[in-house]
């Protein structure tokens, strides 16, 4: 039996922290599946909880690797002190983003680079003679019975990739530029969605990608032409074979690709409004929005564009869906410690953010983040320098983003009272459960009430963190806690005692008597009352 050790990947363009599965275990599932060879797949999380879960197997194939580190919620990232102490006696191999991290060879591993799939499969002792031409496409159909081992199933976003690569490959920081640009065939990728949801998957995201509005787009010019006609048609198809998917987002779009076509992209924002569920995010690489760091670092897009494309996706997918969640937000990325950045830079980038608020724009969420350099970019002239000067301006600019726009931004993409449906218990902390939705970049949220891990509540906005919100679950006046009742806005705890101490009522006249018509009011907007 041969283990498949997730250790969970996050890199520019895929994500595979749980709730996220990323595809490279289905890929690998598959591959084995071809060689006929057992496997056995279990997650970082499962494997620190038994350590003897692959006790009986004679190799182990370890995917890992965090290049754009982030906070995680869903698990934890197996670090590179854990791969040294994982079953030293055994065969490893080790494949994912980790490799790039990696100065020189890692004692008891074979480190298996970018493209891992074919080179595994021949260190597998797999013959090229029997693979087909679109052997990945072959590996993530066999492979994705694997899901129904993820602890997590049913409640897994599998990460589905379009395409592989960047056609600008240029950006001083990015390690896109290891991938050759490939397409991944729509039948592929509507093949492999089918699989997975005939294996018991609800939720996907066509995240896999640098730009998804590209897939698919005619590269033969400088900046690839998006093509909605293909864009319609595509989803149509993933509709027609799935009609019961409950979540399809995507991730990454290149605002640049929306300032230089916008009919078209008009077109295919219309079509992801349409066609995909609410509470979607593109999320936008802009990383800088000074013009030195942009042309030092030759970045894509220029502030003047990324407002554009925000303006446009707001005209189009600000309101809100059935699951409370504005239809398609963009969300934006900051990087910071590149070449030619000063102190000026950050504050470019705090106008441009209040730039956002003032025009009443709505965005999902904005990512501030340091580089990481990695050896073969040419970040690596200068290394982290930037990263170590300029290490308090941006613990007080994330601050002030933190103080004067997120919450800003928070109260706006979610009013107090609106109504979240679906959102998944996590964890819990006392008397509050922290639960998302099943999305990309989902909010979190504090759930007033004691819920066990994976219950499902919908429930009313009533506060908010600086990056969270907090929210009374939808309940019958003649359950809700005595806690419950103090969060809803405009009843205080007398008034919740009150209708505590007065509780059974048997119609809302019984509530008026007791809170009074305005209370009445509110009540009625949080709880479920017994009607008159
Ligand atoms: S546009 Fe730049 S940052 Fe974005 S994927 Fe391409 S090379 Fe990387």
């Amino acid at each position: 039996m041969i283990g498949i050790l997730d250790g969970y990947v996050d890199e520019p363009s895929c994500l595979g922290v749980p709730p996220y599965m990323a595809p490279y275990p289905r890929y690998i599932a598959g591959m084995l599946e071809k060689l006929g060879l057992k496997w056995r797949y279990a997650t970082a999380d499962e494997y620190r909880r038994n350590p003897e879960i692959f006790q009986k197997a004679e190799k182990i194939i370890v995917i890992a690797g965090i290049a754009v580190p982030g906070k995680y919620l869903g698990g934890k990232p197996l670090s590179l002190r854990e791969l040294f102490s994982i079953y030293p006696d055994k065969e490893k191999i080790l494949v994912g983003p980790i490799i790039l991290e990696l100065k020189e060879e890692m004692e008891g591993y074979t480190a298996i680079p970018f493209p891992f799939e074919y080179k595994l499969y021949q260190h597998l002792g797999g013959k090229a003679e029997n693979l087909s031409r679109n052997f990945v496409n072959e590996f993530a159909v066999l492979g994705a019975r694997v899901v129904r081992e993820h602890p997590d199933f049913p409640n897994v976003i599998c990460e589905i990739e379009t395409y592989r690569g960047c056609y600008w490959k240029r950006c001083s920081f990015c390690i896109e530029r290891i991938h050759r640009v490939s397409m991944r065939s729509p039948k592929a990728v509507i093949d492999e969605i089918k699989a997975l949801y005939s294996n018991g998957v609800r939720h996907f995201r066509l995240g896999n990608q640098t730009d998804f509005f590209t897939y698919m787009a005619d590269f033969s010019r400088e900046y690839p032409k998006p093509d909605p006609d293909f864009m319609k048609s595509f989803h149509r198809a993933i509709w027609k074979e799935c009609p019961k998917i409950k979540t399809l987002h995507l991730d990454n779009v290149n605002p640049k690709t929306i300032a230089e076509y916008p009919e078209e992209s008009r077109e295919i924002i219309k079509i992801i409004v349409c066609y995909q569920t609410p509470g979607n995010v593109a999320a936008f690489g802009m990383e800088s929005a000074d013009e030195k760091v942009i042309e030092r670092n030759n970045l894509l897009a220029h502030p003047n564009e990324v407002m554009f494309a925000i303006e446009m996706m707001n005209r189009y997918g600000r309101h809100a869906g059935y699951n409370g969640l504005p239809y398609f937000l963009p969300g934006i990325n900051f990087v910071f410690g590149l070449k030619g950045e000063t102190k000026e830079t950050f504050q470019k980038n705090y106008d441009f953010l209040m730039d956002i608020l003032e025009r009443e724009l709505l965005v999902r969420r904005v990512n501030l983040r340091q580089v990481k350099v990695f050896d073969f970019t040419p970040m690596a002239e200068i290394g982290e320098r930037n990263v170590r000067r300029h290490k308090r301006y941006f613990k007080l600019f994330k601050e002030k983003i933190r103080k004067d726009f997120d919450r800003r931004m928070l109260e706006r993409v979610l009013p107090k009272g609106r109504l979240l449906r679906d959102l998944r218990v996590e964890t819990r902390s006392g008397k509050i459960s922290f639960a998302r939705q099943l999305a990309t970049y989902p909010i979190l949220v504090g759930v007033v009430g004691e819920f066990e891990r994976n219950t499902f509540v919908d429930a009313r906005v009533v506060d908010y963190g600086e990056r969270s919100v907090t929210a009374v679950p939808e309940l019958d006046i003649n359950r809700a806690s005595l806690h419950q009742l103090i969060y809803i806005p405009g009843i205080g705890r007398s008034t919740a005692s009150a209708i505590i101490a007065r509780r059974p009522f048997r119609d809302e006249g019984e509530v008026e008597r007791t809170v009074g018509e305005e209370k009445l009011r509110i009540l009625k907007r949080y709880l479920f009352l017994p009607k008159s």
